[in-house]
């Protein structure tokens, strides 16, 4: 038995409930949404392949319904860079609003702006911040300055 609380992220599993085969979770208990593939860092190690196709709003929303109906127990935004999906605030919110998935982010945080951050409250239970070190070893790998990064997430 997993018991699963999106608030706070809290996961308790109980190995020594048996519940009968008929009763297990048929769905992923995550699934990653890549939002776009485009980006606008260029990091050394990145592997994405930088189109920007999207996915419809109308029908991730659907996709997201189903898992939620499925049993999933969240859902994680990326990409590529998934602050650059234009539809970020509605589908987050459609989520976070209309299933009971935890919905969560993983972002470079450069495109933080206190706006977007508004229009995010409450829809997102995580946001990730993708970091791979401090000061100069951050700015070797991602060719933007770590004081922008800092200020960013200062200010959101
Ligand atoms: S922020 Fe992520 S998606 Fe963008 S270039 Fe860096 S590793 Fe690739």
């Amino acid at each position: 038995m997993h018991l699963f609380d999106r608030r706070t992220g809290l996961n308790v599993l109980f190995d020594e409930v048996d519940v009968p085969e008929t009763q297990w979770a048929r769905a992923p208990r995550q699934v990653s949404i890549a939002l776009t593939n485009a980006c606008d860092l260029a990091c050394a190690f990145c592997y994405a392949p930088k189109n920007a196709a999207v996915p419809d709003a109308g029908r991730l929303c659907a996709w997201i319904d189903e898992l939620d109906a499925e049993g999933c127990l969240g859902i994680g935004f990326g990409g590529g860079e998934p602050t650059l999906y234009r539809r970020l605030p509605q589908v987050s919110r459609h989520a976070a609003e209309r299933t009971r998935l935890a919905v969560t982010m993983t972002t470079h945080a450069h495109r933080l702006t206190p706006q977007l951050t508004d229009a995010l409250a409450g829809a997102l239970n995580i946001v990730r911040v993708s970091v791979d070190g401090v000061g100069t070893t951050y700015e070797e790998q991602r060719s933007r300055p770590f004081t922008e990064l800092v200020q960013r997430l200062d200010t959101s």
